[in-house]
Order: C-alpha cells, then sequence, then structure tokens
C-alpha cells in the first residue's frame, strides 16, 4: 500500500492497484474524495435522475442450490409461491401510475414459469400497458427462452456473475446435474440477442478478497455492461454460507484479505465502479438499504448509485421473497415504499427520471 493516494482516474484510466489501494482505504477524509470522484462522475455521464424500476417477485421457487440464498431448493422452511398473470398486470399498471418507466420481473430459477407463459405475460405488458422497458431477471435459463422473450417484448435482463473468483463462484453455485453454470457465456449471449444486459456481485462473501473484488470491478469495464448491481452478502441463517458466516464471526475466524459485506465496503465498490463503469445505470441496492436501515439508501445515491428499484410485489408473497432475513419494507405497500422513496429523493435535491432510463436512450 503506497503512502498517499493513487488518483482516481475514469474508464480505462482507473487501474487495478488503484481499485485495490482504494477499496481497503478506511480513512474517512479520504474516502471522501472517492465519494465526491463518484458522484462528479456519476452526475456527468448519467445525469442527476434516479430512475425507478417497478420490482415484481414472480415466484419463490428455485431449482439450484446457491448455498448463499434463502430461496434454494434445498430450503425445505420456505412457503413457495407463483403469482398470476392477473397480478403481474395489476403491478405493472402500478408501475405506470407510480411513473416508473421500467417493470423488472425477477424469481427463482422456476420452470414452472413457462417459456409461453412468460411470452404471453410480456405481450400483455406490451399491449395494455405504456411502459417503456421490460426487464428480466430469471436465472440462467436456456437460450431458446432468452430469444423468445426478447421476440415478445423483453427489453433487459439481470444475471450477476456474484464474483469473478472462478473456485468461489463454484463452492457457492454448484452447478445442475450435466449442466455447467456459465454465466459469462449467458451474458454475451443475452447482448448478441439485444438484450441491454446488466450483471453484478455480492460484496463481503466468506472467502471473497479485496483482490478479487478489485477484479471484478475491471471485469465491468471490458463487459460493456448496461447495468451493475452490486449489494453486501447478507447471510440467511437457513443456508449453508449463512451458517458458515455465522460460525465464522463467533470464531472471529476468516480466510486471509476477507473484505467484509459492511455498507462501508459496499459504497466503495459501489464508487469505484462509477469511476470505471461512468455511463452504467447501478441501483442503490435493497441489500445495501438494509445493512444502514437509515442512510444506506441515500449514501448509495450519493456515491455513484442512479437507479431505485421500488418493490411492487403484493405483501402476502413478498415475505415469502426471502433471500436474505429481514427484507426492508416487507410489510410495507408499494403505495408507502413509492411515497418513501419520492420523500427521499426531494430530500437528496434528485428527481425522479421519466422514460425508459436506459443506458442507450
Ligand atoms: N434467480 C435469479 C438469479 O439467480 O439471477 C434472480 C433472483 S436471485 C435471488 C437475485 C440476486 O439476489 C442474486 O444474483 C444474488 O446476488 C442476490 N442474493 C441472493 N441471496 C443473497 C444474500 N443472501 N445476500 C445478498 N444477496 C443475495
Amino acid at each position: 500500500m503506497t503512502a498517499s493516494p493513487p488518483p482516481l482516474g475514469i474508464a480505462d484510466t482507473l487501474g487495478r492497484e488503484a481499485i485495490e489501494w482504494w477499496l481497503r482505504e478506511t480513512d474517512e477524509a479520504r474516502l471522501e474524495t472517492l465519494w465526491a470522484a463518484a458522484d462528479e462522475a456519476r452526475s456527468r455521464y448519467v445525469g442527476d435522475a434516479v430512475h425507478l424500476r417497478g420490482l415484481v417477485e414472480l415466484s419463490n421457487h428455485c431449482v439450484r442450490g446457491c448455498t448463499y440464498c434463502g430461496i434454494r431448493a434445498g430450503n425445505r422452511g420456505v412457503e413457495r409461491y407463483r403469482v398470476s398473470e392477473e397480478v403481474v398486470l395489476e403491478c405493472a399498471h402500478k408501475a405506470v401510475a407510480f411513473g416508473y418507466g421500467t417493470l423488472v420481473m425477477q424469481s427463482g430459477e422456476d420452470y414452472g414459469i413457462t417459456t409461453e407463459w412468460m411470452t404471453t405475460v410480456l405481450r400483455r405488458i406490451r399491449s395494455e400497458t405504456a411502459l417503456s422497458a421490460i426487464t428480466l431477471s430469471l436465472g440462467e435459463r436456456p437460450d431458446g427462452d432468452l430469444a423468445a422473450w426478447r421476440e415478445a417484448g423483453g427489453d433487459r435482463y439481470l444475471l450477476r456473475f456474484e464474483t469473478s473468483d472462478d473456485d468461489l463462484y463454484k463452492r457457492i453455485h454448484p452447478d445442475l446435474p450435466g449442466k455447467v453454470s456459465d454465466r459469462m457465456r449467458i451474458l454475451r449471449r443475452l447482448q448478441k440477442l439485444g438484450y441491454e444486459a446488466g450483471t453484478g456481485i455480492m460484496v463481503g462473501i466468506p472467502g471473497q478478497t479485496h483482490a478479487s473484488i478489485a477484479g471484478d470491478i475491471k471485469l465491468f469495464r471490458g463487459m460493456d455492461m448496461d447495468m451493475i448491481g452490486i449489494g453486501p452478502y447478507l447471510p440467511h441463517p437457513a443456508t449453508p454460507l449463512g451458517q458458515e458466516f455465522e460460525r465464522r464471526l463467533a470464531e472471529d475466524d476468516w480466510p486471509p484479505d476477507q473484505a467484509p459485506n459492511s455498507e462501508l465496503m459496499t459504497c466503495k465498490v459501489l464508487a469505484l465502479t462509477r469511476l470505471a463503469r461512468p455511463d452504467a445505470n447501478l441501483p442503490a441496492t435493497t441489500a445495501l438499504s438494509l445493512v444502514n436501515k437509515a442512510g444506506g439508501r441515500a449514501h448509495g445515491l450519493q456515491r455513484g448509485a442512479n437507479v431505485v428499484m421500488p418493490n411492487l410485489t403484493p405483501p402476502e408473497e413478498r415475505e415469502h421473497y426471502e433471500i436474505y432475513p429481514e427484507k426492508a419494507a416487507v410489510h410495507e405497500t408499494a403505495e408507502a415504499i413509492n411515497e418513501s422513496i419520492q420523500r427521499l429523493l426531494s430530500s437528496l435535491g434528485r428527481t425522479a427520471g421519466t422514460g425508459a432510463g436506459g443506458r442507450r436512450d
């Protein structure tokens, strides 16, 4: 580590060593320069509008065994649900009424969401609402599904690579029988199909080092992603990784160079990602708003983020979409969530964006 901070470049001028140095920085006064640089880049490259994307959690059924995720197939304690076509349409109408330009449909990797069902839903949203863009985040679906949904009106697809450390990824994200998980290939496929592609990582996964996060940020730059979601890893007690996390915490037994899953570390990753990929859409994630309930979302928006995804899922279903414990505002209605986000934007002097709010608009 050098005595004085390395310069904060933009895009390709921000080197891996500098990124790693800043990830390890803890001096508050110096970090203020990082926050200011990220905020300035955000304002210059993507403007002051905050794009609101209404989120619908379609289903918590999942075939996968991700060791971090509360809705993994192996968690027998989860009451499973799948919303109806009508519920999705109601959420889409609500998104329009609240002035959100985009609807994001997310779920576990659930093959009960058939190619045809999703195609019909996409066509109905397109013909029955004035939404500007539709985003999907339904896991590692076959190329045929991705092509059919693009054709039916899907504009964007989110698939986080979670970590660029291959060994760590294999440990936390087991393959399905006979099918190697290759999210990088799927992301390239999505781009070829004409989707705006989004990816991202969790911060502070046990075994994730500062050096590997620096590699993730360099990769974001090279991948030309439209959207990048960055949130802290939040341990879920009914998962193998959550249990490992609790044991490590109790015994203060961390692997060398372990990156913390803190608000501060997540903000550093967010700010450095803004500098590395200044034109990308970066959300202030729900997970970030949970590690600091009072200020996490505001900090995200002041340290590089320009997107918020207010939840529109009806509370009856939302409480079962527990990917991590204590999700923010789990019992709040979509109306209450919308009001609190609008208040937050006013307090920060930012406005809600209109239209699709894509990187290429
Ligand atoms: N099934 C789809 C997929 O895997 O991309 C979409 C849903 S998945 C629940 C969405 C994201 O939630 C994952 O990419 C992961 O980064 C995040 N996530 C899951 N469990 C988490 C946890 N315990 N803490 C923080 N983020 C988590």
